[in-house]
């Protein structure tokens, strides 16, 4: 692994599914262990609090470049 002292800011994509669901993760969450941890908005409305009182930090959060669409889609899968 690299170092370069910053850390750049990642993109998340559609290959980024929530830790929870199947929907896409529009935030990227990392735990103090360092493990990361990837929410849909949705999810990551529901586990915010919980997150932030285990000390985990945000990393990516694309809530505002992704406008929530309420499209309803056929149940399946
Ligand atoms: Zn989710």
């Amino acid at each position: 692994m690299k170092a370069s002292g910053k850390e750049p800011t990642r993109t998340l994509t559609t290959a980024d599914l929530c830790h929870s669901c199947p929907a896409r993760a529009v935030v990227e969450t990392v735990m103090v262990q360092g493990r990361s941890l990837l929410w849909c908005a949705h999810h990551f409305a529901l586990f915010e609090n919980v997150l932030k009182a285990l000390g985990a930090t945000i990393r990516v959060d694309e809530r505002r470049r992704e406008p929530i669409l309420q499209k309803t889609t056929p149940a399946g899968g």
